[in-house]
């Protein structure tokens, strides 16, 4: 059930003649970060894209470039000198926000949280708990999947949230998060009272 191997998003091993297959790497994004509004409306294109035809089209866009502009300089922030492994996420509200996590380890390693909860504890601490996209970066070469406890932690906030991972060479994975947990327990299995 591999979220790598049943990706649909996944970017060609190499770029088509003539094509570079990453060119937000080229330069920095020249235009004014993108606004709130602006990254609802790349969002809701990309979506529709991953869901009639299972693949991102978004590199190159103005918000495809802040996701990795930002993710790069919150990647290097995460604590994690047991794992050496370090991982930024990026949660995209329903009003357009970004809200930033990364995984912070801990000597004790149970605490440990990961950079997918940091994000979810970070919107919901501004106010905001709707989610349609957590976009992570990791320093690996291959995409990292949320793990369980993230799955759950984000299933809580947006079971249609989509998921998409991106490794240290570019190499994508996407997936909606009710693929990734399927028959999630969730509040509405809870009795009421
Ligand atoms: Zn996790």
């Amino acid at each position: 059930p591999p979220f790598r191997a049943s990706i649909p998003g996944r970017l060609p091993a190499r770029a088509p003649r003539g094509r570079r297959l990453f060119p937000e790497r080229r330069a920095r994004h020249p235009g004014a970060m993108p606004t709130p509004a602006l990254r609802l409306a790349e969002w809701q294109r990309w979506r529709a894209e991953l869901e009639a035809r299972g693949r991102f089209d978004g590199a190159g866009s103005p918000f495809w470039s802040e996701l990795l502009e930002l993710s790069a300089g919150y990647r290097v922030r995460a604590h994690s000198p047991y794992s050496g492994l370090s991982l930024a996420a990026l949660i995209l509200g329903a009003d357009g926000r970004l809200f930033a996590g990364v995984n912070v380890e801990n000597a004790s390693y149970g605490l440990t949280n990961c950079a997918e909860r940091s994000a979810v504890f970070h919107a919901v601490s501004e106010g905001q708990q709707r989610f349609l996209l957590c976009f992570l970066q990791g320093q690996a070469p291959l995409p990292i999947p949320p793990c369980g406890a993230c799955r759950q932690v984000l299933f809580e906030f947006a079971p249609d949230l989509w998921v998409i991972s991106r490794g240290s060479q570019g190499q994508l994975a996407c997936a909606r998060l009710d693929r990734l947990l399927p028959g999630a327990m969730g509040a509405a299995d809870l009795p009421r009272s």
